[in-house]
């Protein structure tokens, strides 16, 4: 069996299907326990025939893939060569990547992504996470930071982000800007109804439009897959966002034949356990 990690900013959470196929999942809290991470992998793994573990990580890596470069929610894993930990509290093989790299990975299975081929994930949650599958694998570049749509910037935007550069398009489209939107114009509104009040929808999905168009003028990928907690946040404006898409995208094409869909919903597994076990079982095929 191949088991999946997946560590967030909150929480731990550990799974794995069974020889029959039922899921078992842990959950734990991230807050003082980041330093038991390779311990408490090592319980989940005590008594069954693990061949590998895969481990999505809320942050960069470097080019290999070993060793955490920057986990912002997560300061006590910055620069820890965290496989290579895993690896010897459970002499099992450990496959790490970063958290939307994994859920694309997920994605392209349960969808069945055309492979070959280019499949973009925009993946909306606290920050923005990209991620581009060329072939199957996820486009990397230079030093292993290629595809991050969330730090490309915005002309004339100011707003600091959180990678410390001032006008990321992160600091427009994510959750982080949802809460302070609300906290500036909107203090009456449950943060989950932000959409249905907001009158910035179209600025709103113009500039998440902008920013996917311009990998897609890039890439020209098969399919745009679109997921993430804000994505499926009430009244996203998904139409709206593929109206803005379409008009600044090149006509006829790839205008023409922009194919923008939802992530796969979550079924047995959290998304982020299921991806971390897809792309473990893909390492050692
Ligand atoms: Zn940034």
């Amino acid at each position: 069996m191949v088991v999946g990690v997946d560590i967030g900013g909150t929480n731990i959470r550990i799974g794995s299907f069974d020889k029959e196929g039922n899921p078992e999942v842990w959950k734990c809290s991230t807050q003082n326990q980041a330093n038991e991470i390779p311990k408490i992998i090592a319980d989940f793994c005590k008594g069954k025939n693990v061949k590998a573990i895969g481990v999505g990580i809320p942050g960069t890596l470097d080019k290999s893939c070993r060793k955490i470069q920057n986990t912002p929610n997560i300061p006590q894993l910055n620069g820890l060569e965290l496989a290579s930990e895993i690896e010897l509290a459970t002499g099992i093989p450990v496959f790490m990547e970063n958290d939307t790299v994994v859920l694309m990975i997920g994605d392209a299975e349960k969808l069945q992504l055309p492979n070959p081929g280019v499949n973009l994930g925009i993946y909306i949650g606290t920050g923005l996470g990209s991620c581009v599958l060329i072939n199957g694998e996820p486009y990397k570049g230079k030093n292993g930071f290629g595809s991050e749509l969330g730090h490309v910037p915005l002309l004339g935007k100011n707003a600091k982000c959180g990678c410390g550069n001032y006008g990321c398009a992160e600091a427009y489209v994510s959750g982080s800007y949802l809460q302070r939107l609300r906290a500036e114009k909107y203090p009456e509104t449950h943060i989950a109804d932000i959409f249905s009040v907001m009158s910035e929808i179209e600025e709103y999905a113009d500039t998440l439009a902008v920013v996917i168009a311009g990998a897609v003028q890039l890439f020209d990928p098969d399919t745009i897959v679109l997921g993430g907690g804000v994505a499926e946040m009430k009244d996203f404006p998904f139409q709206v966002l593929k109206a803005k898409l379409y008009e600044h995208t090149m006509k006829p094409y790839p205008a023409e034949t922009l194919n923008i869909i939802s992530a796969a919903e979550e079924a047995e597994l959290p998304a982020g356990v299921y991806g971390a076990i897809a792309y473990a079982d893909k390492r050692i095929r």
